[in-house]
C-alpha cells in the first residue's frame, strides 16, 4: 500500500510524494530479528531513507516529478536503493522533485512546489528539492539524489544539509530515470559529512547493470570521513568569486577559508579559465541529452496514453502533450534544435569541445591542488514563485555547479553558516576524478 501524498505528515513542506509502507515495516522487522537473534547488524540497519522519485523503487510509483510518469510503478529498484536495502535501511518512500530533474527551485514538479523547512516562503532548491527538504525538516535521516548540474548540491546549500556528488561511474545509474546521461550522477544528502560518507560507501561500485559504471576500487570513505584534512593544498578560483556573489555567501566562504588554514592546510589562488562558458555549454549538452531520452515517453511504453487519439501519431503527440509540463517541452524543443542537420557543429559539437577544455581547466588545477573550495551558490534561497517566469536567471542559478558536473569530477555541499536572515549558506568542496577520501577529508575540516 502507498498513501497519496496528501496524507504525509509535514505536507506543508510537500517533499514526501509516496510512502512505501509495507517494504519499510518489513524491512524494519528483518532487522529487529536479526537484532533478537544476536546477529551482526548491516551497516545501514534501521536508519530511515528517503529516495527521489527520479529514482525507481520496487514498491511505489517513480513519477520522475512528471505527470506522463503519475502512474508508473517499476518493477525493480535502482542499484543505489537495492545496495542501500541490502544494507539494511528503512527505505521510507519517494521525495518531490523537478520533473525529469530539470529545474533549480523544485516549482517544476507536477505535484506541487516543495518549501524549503528553513524558511517555508522560499524554495528548497532543486532539482532534489524533496530529497533535501525532508532530510532539514527532520523526516528522514538521510536520502537520495541525483545531480546532473548542481541538483545534489544546490538544494543542500539552500536547506542547510549535506549533499554530496560521487564521481561519474563511481555510484550506479540503473534505475535513474535518464535526463542526461552524461551527466546524471546519484547521490546521498544527510545532516554530516560522515553521514554521508556511510550511504556512498555502500553504493560506490562496479554493477553490470550500468556499463559507465566504473572498476576503479572503492577506498575507504567513512574512515576519510572522520580524518578531517591538514597538509593539504586548497585552490580557490578567481572565477568563482566575480561580480554577482552574494556578500554573505562571499564571507561566509572566506571564512571556512581561515579554518581550512588553521587546521594545517595551505589556501592558494587558482583558475579555471573557461568558467564563464560553463553555464551555457551545460544548457545546450543537457536539453541535447534529454530529448533524446525523452523520446521513450510516448503514450506505449510507460506512464500516461492520451485516452482519445485516432492514430498513433496523434497518440504519441497528445501524450507527450498531455503529460510533460513546460520545462520539459522547452528543453526538448532547444535541444532538438541543436541536434538537428544545419546546427549540429554550431552548437552540439562546438558545446562538446568547451566541455573538453572545462574538463581540462579542473584537470590542469589537480595538478596543483588538492581540493578546491568555492560558494556553492551565488545567492541563498529566493522566494517562492521569484523566478518562474524567468528561466534564463533560474539557469544562471547553477553557475557554481555545472562546471564541475561537465568535468565528472566529485563535490560536496557542507554548510558553512546561515546569512542575518538565517538562511542557509553552502560552501562548495570539489576534488579530481575518483578522489572522494581527500573530498570527504577537506569538508570532515569545514564542518
Ligand atoms: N538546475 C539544473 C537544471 O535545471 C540542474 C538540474 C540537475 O542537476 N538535475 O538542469
Amino acid at each position: 500500500r502507498v498513501r497519496s501524498h496528501d496524507q504525509v505528515p509535514g505536507a506543508e513542506i510537500n517533499s514526501f510524494l509516496s510512502l512505501a509502507d509495507e517494504r519499510a515495516l518489513a524491512q524494519a522487522s528483518r532487522i529487529d530479528d536479526l537484532a533478537k537473534k544476536g546477529d551482526p547488524l548491516p551497516p545501514l540497519a534501521g536508519v530511515p531513507i528517503g529516495v527521489k522519485d527520479l529514482l525507481t523503487m520496487h514498491g511505489a510509483p517513480a513519477t520522475a516529478g512528471s505527470a506522463i510518469l503519475k502512474d508508473y510503478h517499476p518493477p525493480y529498484d535502482a542499484t543505489s536503493v537495492a545496495r542501500l536495502d541490502a544494507a539494511g535501511a528503512t527505505l521510507l518512500g519517494k521525495l518531490n522533485c523537478d520533473q525529469f530533474g530539470m529545474g533549480s527551485s523544485n516549482e517544476n514538479s507536477a505535484f506541487g512546489p516543495v518549501r524549503n523547512p528553513r524558511a517555508l516562503d522560499r524554495v528548497p532548491g532543486g532539482s532534489s528539492g524533496g530529497s533535501a527538504a525532508a532530510v532539514a525538516a527532520g523526516f528522514c535521516t538521510a536520502s537520495l539524489g541525483t545531480d546532473t548540474g548542481g541538483s545534489i548540491r544546490q538544494p543542500a546549500a539552500f536547506c542547510g544539509v549535506v549533499g554530496l556528488l560521487p564521481t561519474y561511474g563511481r555510484v550506479s545509474r540503473y534505475g535513474l530515470i535518464a535526463f542526461a546521461s552524461s551527466l546524471d550522477r546519484v547521490g546521498p544528502f544527510a545532516n554530516s559529512v560522515s553521514d554521508a560518507a556511510e550511504l556512498l560507501q555502500v553504493m560506490a561500485g562496479p554493477d553490470p547493470m550500468d556499463a559507465t559504471s566504473s572498476h576503479v576500487p572503492v577506498d575507504n570513505y567513512v574512515a576519510a570521513a572522520k580524518a578531517p584534512a591538514t597538509g593539504m593544498r586548497i585552490g580557490v578560483p578567481a572565477e568563482y568569486f566575480a561580480e554577482g556573489l552574494d556578500p554573505d555567501i562571499r564571507s561566509a566562504v572566506e571564512k571556512t577559508l581561515d579554518q581550512l588554514r588553521a587546521a594545517g592546510n595551505t589556501v592558494q589562488p587558482i583558475h579555471l579559465p573557461h568558467t564563464e562558458y560553463a553555464v551555457p555549454t551545460y544548457y545546450v549538452l543537457c536539453t541535447a541529452e534529454a530529448s533524446s531520452n525523452l523520446s521513450r515517453f510516448d503514450g506505449v511504453r510507460y506512464g500516461h496514453r492520451a485516452p482519445n487519439a485516432k492514430t498513433l501519431s496523434q497518440l504519441f503527440r497528445e501524450s507527450r502533450e498531455e503529460g510533460f509540463g513546460a520545462e520539459v517541452k522547452r528543453r526538448i524543443l532547444l535541444g532538438t534544435y541543436s541536434l538537428s542537420a544545419g546546427y549540429y557543429d554550431a552548437f552540439y559539437r562546438k558545446a562538446q569541445q568547451v566541455r573538453t577544455l572545462i574538463a581540462r581547466d579542473f584537470l590542469a588545477a589537480f595538478a596543483e591542488v588538492d581540493a578546491i573550495v568555492t560558494p556553492s551558490t551565488p545567492a541563498p534561497a529566493w522566494k517562492l514563485g521569484e523566478r518562474v517566469d524567468d528561466p534564463i536567471s533560474m539557469y544562471l542559478a547553477d553557475i557554481y555547479t555545472v562546471g564541475p558536473s561537465l568535468a565528472g569530477i566529485c563535490g560536496i555541499s557542507v554548510p558553512c553558516g546561515v546569512t542575518p536572515a538565517g538562511l542557509p549558506i553552502g560552501v562548495q568542496v570539489l576534488s579530481g576524478h575518483f578522489q572522494e577520501t581527500k573530498l570527504l577529508q577537506v569538508a570532515a575540516a569545514i564542518e
